[in-house]
């Protein structure tokens, strides 16, 4: 199906060559690329999708395996580092007849993560890198250090000292190497970054998978749009709600859209594209307020959904751009709404969510009481992981959810009232 010979110095099958998303300059995809050397700018991987459209369609899907990998004519040709991502349900919500709840939590190593490391991981091996440094504060470094287990590579993970128990066993599990740092994800950061001035980084075959500092990634995230549309019928939702921390989802769905747009299974209709983050720490929604283009660092960042503690994403630019384009909007939850979302899908929809994933049913409330979102319009709300990656966040948090008459159980044991989970998520 693919065309091997398009320009085979620079190109990988389909994927022509990478584009920076700021300035435009195209660089060769052949190679393992970071930033736009220029700008700094996140490079975007591009595809011949007029040729892929003379030999693939979308009714070619059918019969696929169940995987993000049921896109490979629309990513990079290499052998795929698989451990099953992807094609996560699309469940109807039993509350609102309209909705639909997208569960990533049942992904490889329970998050959305799992998408982007296997596309990175896949890559990283395709260009024979050896060692893959990270900097996180959780769900990440999981799927980092299982995308390495299955493929041979070393995965090198710094993160907090105080991260989710989950995350630092699952990584001590998968045979990373883990350093626990005293500090935030910047402290692990910087880790990394004295790591770059080393000969072994140089000589050994490291290299720094940070999100939106590598261009696959985002290619793997991109899936999800692609999901969207073939398990709604290639029918466009009204409106798509995503809890936005480094936003790499949804900067690859919108890239999912125009791509399937150009290959004839879509049409020109967008969905509005809705950000979710938490009132502590919310640099998008202030940004958006504000009518700004990018986004300033938020100070003392704290919500005990960990995977929303970015104070300054770096594809900031990007998702305020999709936010306007999409006519969408940014929404904030509180921790104690986010806590109560999380009991209230668990006991009405059967789905244990993810913190994070739990503020898009707050913000999908919100935006229904204040008349953005119709009952009648069709919403995606995403659920960006297992609520079992956060057991003792949520004990942590027992008896703080409100306003629904459940009767929380109150842990056993004492938990300390106001303890540290993970740390602050970029920039670097
Ligand atoms: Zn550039």
């Amino acid at each position: 199906m693919r065309k091997p010979e398009a320009d085979a110095k620079l190109s990988i099958g389909m994927l022509t060559h990478l584009e920076c998303t700021r300035c435009g300059e195209h660089y060769p995809a052949d190679r393992p690329q970071t930033v736009c050397p220029k700008d700094a700018g996140i490079l975007y991987a591009r595809y011949d999708l007029a040729a892929i459209k003379r030999t693939f369609s979308s009714a070619s899907l059918s019969g696929r395996a169940p995987t993000m990998w049921r896109y490979d004519a629309i990513l990079p040709e290499a052998d795929p580092v698989s451990l099953g991502e992807g094609f996560t349900p699309m469940l109807s919500s039993r509350e609102y007849p309209n909705v639909y709840i997208k569960d990533e939590g049942l992904n490889p190593t329970g998050s959305f993560k799992a998408r982007g490391l296997s596309a990175c991981v896949t890559m990283a091996r395709h260009f024979g890198l050896k060692k893959l440094a990270i900097p996180s504060a959780g769900n990440a470094a999981g799927a980092l250090a299982a995308y390495c287990a299955a493929s041979g590579l070393e995965a090198h993970i710094f993160m907090p000292r105080d991260v989710p128990m989950a995350n630092r066993i699952e990584c001590d599990y998968y045979g990373a190497q883990v350093t626990l740092v005293d500090g935030l994800i910047s402290d692990c950061a910087r880790k990394v970054a004295a790591l770059k001035d080393s000969e072994s980084w140089k000589n050994d075959g490291w290299f720094d998978v940070s999100t939106t500092k590598e261009p696959y990634r985002v290619e793997g995230k991109k899936t999800m749009g692609y999901e969207v549309a073939e398990q709604l019928g290639w029918r466009m939702p009204q409106g798509i709600i995503y809890p936005t921390g480094g936003g790499v989802g949804l900067l690859g769905m919108w890239k999912a859209f125009d791509e399937m747009e150009a290959l004839g299974w879509i049409g020109r209709e967008r969905p509005k594209m809705i950000t979710v983050q938490a009132s502590g720490c919310a640099p998008i929604v202030k940004a958006w307020e504000q009518g700004a283009t990018s986004s300033e660092m938020w100070q003392h960042a704290a919500t005990l959904a960990s995977g929303l503690r970015v104070p300054k994403p770096y594809g900031d630019y990007l998702i305020l751009d999709i936010l306007r384009k999409s006519h969408g909007t940014a929404v904030s939850a509180t921790d104690e709404e986010i806590v109560e979302a999380t009991r209230h899908w668990a006991k009405v929809e059967g789905i244990f969510a993810a913190p994070e994933g739990a503020a898009s049913l707050v913000a999908y409330r919100k935006l229904r009481a204040g008349g953005f979102f119709q009952p009648e319009d069709m919403v995606v709300l995403f659920n960006t992981g297992s609520g079992l990656k956060y057991l003792d966040v949520l004990d942590a948090s027992v008896g703080k959810s409100v306003g629904t008459g459940d009767s929380p159980v109150r842990p056993t044991q004492p938990k300390p009232a106001a303890r540290q989970i993970g740390g602050i998520i970029g920039p670097y």
